[in-house]
C-alpha cells in the first residue's frame, strides 16, 4: 500500500514537531501553499499616489468578502461557536491603525502600497513579539493571517482554498491560517503538518475542536515534500512519518484503531460524575483565555470555570475594557456556565504580558517584577474598575474571586481592603451583589507555599499556579528552552512544595485546586489525588481523559504513592516510578510503546 518508489523521500523518515492536535491520520501528502509572501517596496512619483491607495483599498475589499465567503460557509454548522475567529480578522481588516499607517506611508513616504503593507505589518508583529507570554504571542498569528491574505489579494496570487480537497488527503502547509483550518471538512482532510506554530495558536485549538490530528512546528516539512507522499501523522506524540514502511504502516494502524476506540470511550465519561471509587468529588473545571473557548469547556463536561485570565480582555487593545464591557463578559461566561461556578482571576499583566496605553519602564527582570497583583496594586485605579466589575457579575451566578501571584499575607490584606472598598461603593449606591464571594489566591510563589498556613486563614480557596510556582521553585524561567531540561514538575522540591499547601488549606478547611498545566496531565492524576486536590482545572479537552483516570482509583492509592515518591531524591527518579506505576495501571493510557 505504502509506496516507497512514489518518492525519493527514504522508508520510515522520522520528523519530530508539536503535538497540536492529538490522533493519528495515515494518508498522503497535498501540498497548500500558504508561503509567506514576498512584497517588494519601490518608490512611487507623487502621481501614483492614488492608484497605490486604490490598490491597497481594493485588496481590502477583496480579503473581506472572502472572509464574508468563509463565513457563510461555515454559518450554522458545528464550527459555528469559531465564527469569532473570521470576525476578528474582519476587524483587523477594518482597523483604523492598520490602514492609516498604511496609507500615511504610501502618501507621505511615497511607498508602493505593498511595501507600505509590509511596513506596517512589521510594526505591528514587532508589537506581539515583545509580548513573552506564549498565547498571548500567538495571537500575532492573527495579524499574520490577515497580512498574507491582503498581501496575496494585493499581488493578484489566488488563495487555494482547502474547500477544493476533494479526496483523503493530510493537508503539509507552511503556516494555515484559523480560515483554513475552518474549512477543513474532516472526512477529507485527515490531519495536517506546518513548518511553524505553536500549541496555543487559534489553528491548533480549531484542530483540537474539529478532532482532526495535527502536528505543527516542524520547520522543514514543506521543502521535503511533494504532494502523494505516503505519510503518518501522530498529533499525540508530535511526530510526522513519510513514506512508511509496511511494518511501521500496521503498527500505526492498530494504534489508530486503539486511539478511536478510547476517543469514543471517553466521550461516555462526559456527563458522569468525576468521582473516586471511594466516593471522592474531585471537580474538573475548564481554563479558559477568551471568553468564547468557554463553550468548549462546556462541552467537555467542565463543572465550571477554575480559572478565566481576565487580561486577555485587557490585551491587544489601546483603552482597557469599561466597567460595563467587562461585566457584560463576566454575566455571559456565567450564563453559559450556569450552574457552575466561574474562578476570575484578576488582572495578571505587566513584565511579561504587553498592556499598550500604560507604559511600564523595561525591567531588567521581569517575571520578578511589576506583574499580576503587584501591578493591579500600582494601578488602583485600574483594579478598582475590575474589583466592581467582578462583585456587579456575582449578582447573577456563582463567581469565585481569584488574585494572582500573592506572596505574602500583607499583600492579601491589601487586596481585600480594596475589595471592601468597592464593596462600599456599590453599597453606598444600592448596587446588588453577592456579599458571600469566595475570595482565593493563586498560590504561586515558594513564599506563598512558604506561608500556606497563614493564607489559609486570610482566603477561601487556593488555587496553585504551578506554571509559575514550578519556574520560581525551581529557578528556571518557563519561557527559556535553554533550561526548559530542568523544568521538571516532579521536582522533590515542587512535591514538598504541593504537600506544604495542601496540608495548609486541608488544616484550615478551605478547598485546594490546581489550575497550572500539571493539572490536566493524567500522567499525574493519582499524585494529585494523593496530595489531597479537590479541584484539578485544565484545557477543557484533557477533561474526559482526567475523569476516566479517577473514576478508576482511590484516594488513598494516590496517598500510597506519594509515600513511595517522598522517598526518592531526584525528578527522573520520581517519573520513571510514576510511569511504572501508571503504565500498570492504565496500559490503554499509558503503556503505548514509545514512538
Ligand atoms: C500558572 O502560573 O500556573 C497559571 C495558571 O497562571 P499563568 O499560566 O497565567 O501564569
Ligand atoms: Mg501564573
Amino acid at each position: 500500500m505504502m509506496d516507497s518508489e512514489k518518492t525519493k523521500i527514504p522508508e520510515d523518515t522520522f520528523l519530530v514537531g508539536i503535538g497540536a492536535s492529538p490522533g493519528i491520520g495515515i494518508g498522503v501528502t497535498y501540498q497548500v501553499n500558504r508561503q509567506r509572501m514576498t512584497a517588494v517596496e519601490r518608490r512611487i512619483a507623487p502621481e501614483e499616489v492614488p492608484f497605490e491607495e486604490n490598490a491597497f483599498f481594493e485588496a481590502v475589499e477583496i480579503s473581506k468578502s472572502q472572509l464574508e465567503e468563509v463565513k457563510a460557509a461555515v454559518t450554522g454548522n458545528q464550527l459555528a461557536e469559531h465564527l469569532y475567529i473570521i470576525d476578528t480578522h474582519l476587524l483587523i481588516l477594518e482597523d483604523q491603525m492598520l490602514l492609516n499607517e498604511t496609507l500615511g506611508l504610501i502618501r507621505n513616504e511615497l511607498i508602493n502600497a505593498e511595501g507600505a503593507l509590509k511596513r506596517t505589518l512589521r510594526k505591528f508583529r514587532q508589537v506581539f513579539d515583545r509580548i513573552e507570554d506564549e498565547y498571548l504571542r500567538e495571537r500575532r498569528s492573527d495579524i499574520d493571517s490577515v497580512g498574507d491574505r491582503l498581501l496575496r489579494n494585493l499581488m493578484g496570487e489566488s488563495q487555494q482554498s482547502l474547500v477544493e480537497v476533494d479526496r483523503k488527503v493530510v493537508v503539509v502547509a507552511h503556516d494555515l491560517s484559523p480560515a483554513d483550518t475552518m474549512q477543513m471538512d474532516k472526512e477529507r482532510i485527515i490531519g495536517f503538518v506546518t513548518d511553524v506554530g505553536g500549541r496555543t495558536s487559534h489553528t491548533a485549538i480549531l484542530a483540537r475542536s474539529l478532532g482532526i490530528p495535527a502536528v505543527i512546528g516542524l520547520e522543514t516539512v514543506t521543502a521535503m515534500v511533494r504532494d502523494d507522499v505516503p505519510v503518518i501523522i501522530d498529533g499525540i506524540h508530535g511526530t510526522v512519518i513519510l513514506n512508511p514502511s509496511d511494518a511501521t504502516f500496521r503498527e500505526y494502524l492498530k494504534k489508530k484503531q486503539a486511539y478511536e476506540y478510547l476517543e469514543k470511550e471517553l466521550l461516555t465519561y462526559r456527563d458522569l460524575p468525576s468521582v473516586t471509587l471511594d466516593g471522592d468529588h474531585i471537580a474538573l473545571r475548564g481554563n479558559v483565555e477568551l471568553p468564547e473557548e468557554v463553550i468548549l469547556a462546556q462541552g467537555q463536561g467542565a463543572e465550571g470555570i477554575g480559572l478565566f485570565r481576565s487580561e486577555f480582555l485587557f490585551l491587544n487593545r489601546s483603552v482597557p475594557p469599561s466597567e460595563d464591557e467587562q461585566l457584560e463578559v463576566y454575566r455571559d461566561i456565567l450564563d453559559k456556565m450556569a450552574p457552575h461556578p466561574v474562578t476570575i482571576r484578576t488582572l495578571d499583566v505587566g513584565g511579561d504580558k504587553f498592556v499598550p496605553e500604560i507604559n511600564l519602564a523595561d525591567e531588567a527582570n521581569p517575571a520578578m517584577g511589576l506583574r499580576a497583583i503587584r501591578f493591579s496594586l500600582k494601578e488602583r485605579r485600574l483594579f478598582h474598575s475590575q474589583l466592581r466589575a467582578i462583585l456587579r457579575a456575582s449578582a447573577f451566578g456563582k463567581i469565585r474571586l481569584m488574585f494572582p501571584m500573592i506572596t505574602g499575607v500583607a499583600e492579601l490584606r491589601d487586596c481585600r481592603d480594596c475589595l471592601e472598598a468597592a464593596k462600599a461603593e456599590l453599597v453606598a449606591e444600592g448596587i446588588g451583589f453577592d456579599q458571600r464571594l469566595p475570595v482565593g489566591i493563586m498560590i504561586e510563589t515558594p513564599s506563598a507555599a512558604l506561608v500556606a498556613e497563614f493564607l489559609a486563614r486570610e482566603a477561601d480557596f487556593f488555587s496553585v499556579g504551578t506554571n509559575d510556582l514550578i519556574q520560581y521553585c525551581l529557578a528556571v524561567d518557563r519561557g527559556n528552552e535553554h533550561v526548559a531540561y530542568l523544568y521538571e514538575p516532579l521536582h522533590p522540591a515542587v512535591l514538598r512544595a504541593l504537600k506544604m499547601i495542601c496540608s495548609a488549606a486541608r488544616q484550615a478547611g478551605i478547598t485546594v485546586g490546581m489550575c497550572g498545566e500539571m493539572a490536566g496531565d493524567p500522567l499525574y492524576g493519582l499524585v494529585l489525588l494523593g496530595l489531597g486536590f479537590d479541584e484539578l482545572s485544565m484545557n477543557a479537552p484533557g477533561i474526559p481523559r482526567l475523569k476516566r483516570l479517577l473514576r478508576q482509583v482511590r484516594r488513598e492509592d494516590g496517598v500510597r504513592l506519594l509515600d513511595e515518591l517522598f522517598k526518592l531524591s531526584t525528578a527522573q527518579e520520581i517519573a520513571r516510578y510514576i510511569e511504572e506505576e501508571m503504565g500498570r495501571r492504565f496500559p490503554e493510557l499509558f503503556s503505548a510503546p514509545p514512538i
